[in-house]
C-alpha cells in the first residue's frame, strides 16, 4: 500500500501537444471534478510567450506542465521527405538541444521543483541503423520521469520495476468511456500505476469525445478513495522516495 500512499492504484491523466480543446474543454472538466492532470506542451515559435500564456494559468491552479520537446520530432517513416526534420535524421546532441530550449521556456511559463517529459510519437530513439541511439539517458539527466507509449496487452506500470524514464501509457484516441473504466479497474486489481495519453477532446487530432471523458471522470470521482489520481511528477516523486527507503533503484 505504501507505493500509492494507501490507495490501491495510481492514475495519471496526460494530455499532449497543447491543443485548444484541452484548454476549453478538458481543463474546466478536470477542475469541476478537482483532478489535477499533466499537460505536455511544445513551446515553439517566436511568439511562444503569448501563445502559451494560458498554460501559466493552468499551472497556477495545480496542473503539471511538462516537456514534449520544442519541435516535436517523430519517426521519418512514413513521411516521404528523406531530409525532413525527423528522428532518424537527428543526433543525440540535436535532440538534447531541442529538449533544453523547450525546458527553459517551460520553466519560465510554469516554474516548479521537478519536471517530467513525454516522448513525441512515443519514440525514444534517434538516428538509423548502426548510428541509432536511445535518447532515454539524455532525458534521464534532466527529468524525474518520462512517459513513452506501449504496444503490449498490459500497459500499466509496476511501481517496483518500471523504468521511470520510459513509463508505459495507454493511447486512448477514439476510446469509449466504458473502455477507460475497464482498464482502470484492471489497474486497481493489479495495483499498478496507469497513465492515459489524451490529445484532442471532441476536436483536433486523435480525439476522445467530451461525453466519454466526462463519463470517465464521473467514474473516477466515485472511486477517488481507492485510486490515487495525480500528475505524473507527483506519483514519480513518491515512487522515487519509496525506492530510496527500501534501497532499490
Ligand atoms: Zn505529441
Amino acid at each position: 500500500m505504501k507505493w500509492f500512499k494507501g490507495y490501491r492504484c495510481a492514475l495519471s491523466l496526460t494530455f499532449d501537444d497543447g491543443l485548444r480543446s484541452q484548454l476549453n474543454v478538458a481543463v474546466p472538466l478536470l477542475d469541476r471534478y478537482e483532478f489535477n492532470a499533466t499537460f505536455y506542451i511544445c513551446p515553439s515559435g517566436d511568439d511562444w510567450k503569448n501563445r502559451f500564456r494560458s498554460w501559466s494559468d493552468v499551472a497556477s491552479i495545480g496542473h503539471e506542465i511538462g516537456n514534449h520537446t520544442l519541435s516535436h520530432p517523430c519517426p521519418c517513416n512514413p513521411s516521404e521527405n528523406p531530409r525532413g526534420h525527423c528522428l532518424e535524421n537527428m543526433t543525440l546532441q540535436e535532440i538534447e538541444r531541442d529538449i533544453l530550449v523547450a525546458q527553459a521556456r517551460i520553466e519560465e511559463i510554469a516554474p516548479r521543483k521537478s519536471y517530467t517529459f513525454a516522448y513525441p510519437c512515443y519514440e525514444t530513439e534517434v538516428g538509423r541503423g548502426i548510428e541509432r541511439r536511445s535518447y532515454v539517458p539524455i532525458v534521464a539527466k534532466y527529468f524525474i520521469a518520462a512517459r513513452a507509449g506501449c504496444e503490449l496487452s498490459v500497459c500499466a506500470n509496476s511501481p517496483k520495476t518500471c523504468d521511470l524514464y520510459k513509463l508505459l501509457s495507454w493511447r486512448v484516441e477514439r476510446t469509449k468511456g466504458d473502455t477507460l473504466i475497464g482498464l482502470t479497474i484492471r489497474a486497481l486489481i493489479e495495483r499498478r500505476w496507469i497513465i492515459f495519453t489524451f490529445h484532442g477532446i471532441d476536436e483536433g487530432h486523435l480525439p476522445v469525445s467530451k461525453y466519454d471523458l466526462e463519463m470517465f471522470l464521473e467514474f473516477l470521482s466515485t472511486y477517488d478513495d481507492e485510486i490515487w489520481i495525480a500528475p505524473v511528477c507527483e506519483i514519480a516523486e513518491h515512487i522515487i522516495k519509496i525506492r530510496r527507503e527500501i534501497g532499490i533503484k
